[in-house]
């Protein structure tokens, strides 16, 4: 049975199994409500309100353990090439506007180096944190003027309520497998009382076209579901939180390859990706000094290599917890399979789209979603192509 296409009615919620999920087709089924899927999800519903669509998620909204929810939410063109910075400038608009109330802070970005070069300003000339930051070992500095933080997550929660709002139908706690020839399987989740997590009953519905919006898992799904290849790959990123007083006008760090990014009165340490993560690898502590810590050894290594400039960082204020449980972190996925790669999609199957964020979501995840669905809409105009 093919869903009814509302007319402007808002799209229904299945959060628990207590729901009866009736299990219609659609026409468009996007799997991942993180902020790549959500905004998605929105855009087609806006571009072609006439498409039936359901979102699917294995875990509530925005999931804990997504990539969105531990992206450093940091907007800047510093790593972007020129090409692109049209869709980054529509996406800061986006953010920036008031349609999903969301908190967009202008706040430059500091880039610190210890050479001179194109486009560097002396590092003295900026009022930053000594004990944060030696100037004297950086004297340099890049700075985007333009830049600024927000939530990722915040972007996610509000992009998926205003889909619901144009009618886009949302399945929480469901885990989705893409089943080949537009079915979608779906085993709706359930705790038992000795919290155990258990398929409660599993679903198929069918759809034209299939979003595949699962962050990091989103290529091993394509490979694993379809037996496609793909060239993407995926990283564990650690976010440990650093307790020294920052401000609203504090900018974000960068310097000897991390980043320090204020949020909530503090700082959250930002390592940078190097590498894609082996398959199977799974995260564990260090040890630092015979101790052990939450930090795993690329991220301790890097820490150890950027105290010279960040002293902050050798204090007591990093809190690098005692196992890995202690210290936020979460999966990415890399585009191309290398950390400097960008937002991207692909057609990996007849009506199947992969859609992934990654590392530079944050300035371009909004506008990579949007391209997707305009060319799932067959509407051959980008908005951030007019003049
Ligand atoms: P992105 O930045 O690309 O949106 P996220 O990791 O934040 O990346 O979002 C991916 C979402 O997909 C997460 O919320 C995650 O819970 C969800 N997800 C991952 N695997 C599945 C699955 N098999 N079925 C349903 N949802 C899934």
């Amino acid at each position: 049975m093919q869903r009814p296409v509302p007319d402007s009615a808002p799209g229904q919620v299945w959060a628990h199994t207590g729901q009866s999920f009736p299990a219609q087709d659609y026409d468009v089924v996007v799997l991942g409500a993180g902020r790549m899927g959500t905004a998605c999800a929105l855009f087609l519903r806006q571009l072609v309100p006439t498409r039936s669509l359901l979102l699917v998620e294995e875990g509530g909204l925005p999931n804990e353990d997504g990539a969105t929810l531990l992206s450093p939410g940091v907007w800047t063109t510093l790593d972007v090439p020129e090409s692109r910075w049209p869709e980054a400038h529509w996406t800061r608009t986006q953010l920036s506007a008031d349609t999903w109330d969301i908190t967009f802070q202008p706040r430059p970005v500091v880039d610190l180096h210890a050479t001179a070069g194109e486009a560097r300003i002396p590092s003295r000339d900026l009022t930053l944190d000594p004990e944060v930051v030696d100037v004297a070992a950086l004297p340099w500095a890049t700075v985007d003027t333009r830049a600024a933080t927000y939530r990722p997550g915040a972007v996610a929660l509000a992009t998926a309520q205003a889909a619901i709002r144009a009618g886009a139908d949302l399945l929480l706690n469901t885990r989705a497998h893409l089943g080949g020839d537009g079915r979608v399987v779906l085993e709706r989740l359930t705790v038992t009382n000795t919290h155990q997590i258990v398929v409660h009953e599993t679903h198929h519905v069918r759809a034209g076209t299939i979003v595949v919006a699962l962050g990091a898992h989103g290529s091993h799904a394509a490979e694993h579901d379809l037996g496609t290849h793909t060239a993407h790959a995926r990283a564990y990123r650690q976010a440990p939180r650093v307790n020294w007083p920052s401000t609203d006008a504090s900018p974000v760090l960068r310097a000897g390859g991390v980043t320090l990014r204020p949020q909530h009165g503090g700082y959250v340490l930002v390592p940078a990706i190097h590498h894609r993560d082996p398959a199977g690898y799974v995260p564990t502590g260090g040890r630092l000094t015979g101790v052990p810590t939450g930090l795993r050894r690329e991220t301790l290594e890097d820490l150890v290599a950027a105290l010279d400039v960040l002293p902050v960082l050798g204090t007591e204020a990093l809190e690098s917890g005692r196992s890995v449980s202690d210290v936020p972190g979460a999966w990415f996925a890399l585009p191309g399979g290398t950390p400097a790669g960008l937002p991207q999609h692909e057609q990996v199957a007849p009506g199947v789209h992969l859609l992934l964020g990654g590392p530079h979501a944050d300035t371009l995840g909004l506008s990579t979603a949007y391209d997707l669905a305009a060319t799932i809409a067959g509407v051959a105009e980008r908005p951030w192509d007019r003049p």
